[in-house]
């Protein structure tokens, strides 16, 4: 028989992980009355200590609305920089460009870029004001009991256990909780790394992303404030690595080398961080008292900027769901509760996550392929309509089914 420490049940959600995703859902669930505790592994963030790691995120339109109904964005403001236009290009192919007329939506630009850093102070700072949330840090998950009625966590060195009615993993792509629940996480790995560095322009960016399709992969220049760039490089992991043994010097001439007049003169402002790339969909999004979001749920190749947008929609999701069957009297961890999450959120990661493999696959291809996705490219160029519908998925403008969050409105019932 296991002996149990003295249960605190005081929380209604514990939330495993405080990167983004699990945060943003902090926050959002504090907003609805919910009782709450993020657990996480570290300490707080604190980007005077120089946790920086190199990546900055474009965050769409509709993932901005939610932020900016929590009062995320006013602290983001002196580090966003919109973003006008994005300008594709596969190599000696015709470009393909979007730009804010294709998105449609009046008054936004295509999506916003910030750096890691500045969202995640941003988020710390809102979650530690917020009613409703607690957050333990230094707090290393070590077991997870489910019961038809609770799940019991218990934590390294801790007098006590922790109870709540739903567990949500969103402890990234190594998800502990996932794995604890037996959740498969199946996919494959690119054999590549990201190489990402913030450089400093010469000639202004005007707001304009750009990406290029080199042989390795795909290459992208993404404007930040103040006329910085974060570049986003793939390479084959053993070209990558080398890459990285390189000096600022060595490293600014082979960028020169691969890119041709494609940055125009740059001066490296950063360290640079290599990042493997994978792409993994989770078997299941939920199980008895347990949900998964972001990373812990999918992992998707950057070439698209996604990554952070699904974990953002699985927070507009899950918060919309949980709330409801909160509202309608069911038991929030129950299967019947989580059910819709599960049904909403999997089939579009598994499409984009998809679509983006592709898109990957067919700039690799062999010579003759990779001139079918060019003339497939110069040729969406020339639709006015196609272009229309590629830029709002890259915007993430949404259907009917759009969770009331992504729209910027409170969840009604
Ligand atoms: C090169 C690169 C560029 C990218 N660019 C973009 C982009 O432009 N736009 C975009 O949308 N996405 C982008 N992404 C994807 C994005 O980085 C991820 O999707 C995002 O960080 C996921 O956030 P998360 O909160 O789910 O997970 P994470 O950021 O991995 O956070 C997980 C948290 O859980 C904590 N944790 C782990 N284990 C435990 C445990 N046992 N107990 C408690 N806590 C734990 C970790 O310490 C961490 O704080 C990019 C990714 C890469 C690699």
């Amino acid at each position: 028989m296991t002996k149990h420490l003295p249960i605190n049940a005081d929380h209604e959600i514990i939330i495993s992980g405080a990167g983004p995703v699990g945060l943003s859902l902090a926050i959002a669930l504090s907003e609805l009355d919910f009782n709450c505790m993020v657990m996480c592994k570290e300490g707080e963030f604190e980007p005077q200590k120089g946790d920086f790691d190199g990546r900055a995120y474009t965050i769409t339109p509709t993932c901005w609305q939610m932020w900016r109904s929590f009062g995320i964005t006013e602290l983001l403001e002196p580090f966003v920089q919109p973003v006008s236009k994005v300008e594709a290009e596969a190599a000696s192919f015709a470009p393909l460009s979007f730009d804010l007329e294709d998105a449609g939506e009046e008054g936004e630009p295509l999506g916003y870029l910030v750096e890691a850093h500045a969202i995640l102070a941003s988020l710390w700072k809102k979650a530690k004001a917020a009613p409703n949330l607690t957050i333990k840090t230094h707090q290393n998950l070590r077991g997870i009991e489910t019961h038809s009625d609770r799940a019991i966590l218990h934590i390294e060195g801790e007098k006590e256990e922790y109870a709540c009615k739903l567990l949500v993993g969103c402890d990234g792509r190594e998800s502990f909780v996932r794995k604890s629940v037996g959740i498969k996480y199946p996919g494959h790995d690119y054999g590549a790394k990201g190489i990402v560095a913030t450089i400093k322009l010469d000639q202004p960016h005007n707001g304009v992303a750009r990406q290029i399709f080199l042989q390795g992969g795909p290459f992208a220049v993404l404007p930040l404030k103040n006329n910085m760039a974060s570049l986003v490089w793939t390479e084959r992991s053993a070209v990558a690595d080398s890459l990285m043994a390189l000096n600022d010097r060595d490293f600014g001439l082979e960028l020169r080398e691969k890119t041709g007049d494609f940055l125009g003169e740059f001066t490296m402002h950063s360290a640079r961080f290599a990042y493997p790339l994978k792409m993994r969909v989770a078997d299941s999004f939920v199980s008895e008292r347990v949900a998964l979001a972001g990373d812990a749920a999918h992992a998707v190749h950057p070439l698209a900027g996604q990554g952070l947008n699904l974990g953002l929609k699985d927070v507009a999701t899950l918060a919309e769901v949980i709330a409801k069957a909160a509202h309608v009297g069911l038991d929030i961890g129950s299967p019947l509760a989580l059910e819709p999450y599960e049904e909403w959120r999997r089939a579009d990661t598994v499409s984009m996550a998809a679509g983006v493999d592709i898109l990957d696959k067919l700039f690799k291809a062999p010579a003759p392929l990779r001139g079918l996705a060019g003339f497939g490219m110069s040729s969406l160029g020339k639709s006015d309509k196609v272009r229309s519908i590629l830029s709002k998925e890259i915007s993430g403008a949404e259907g009917s089914q759009t969770p009331q969050l992504l729209k910027g409105e409170a969840i009604r019932f």
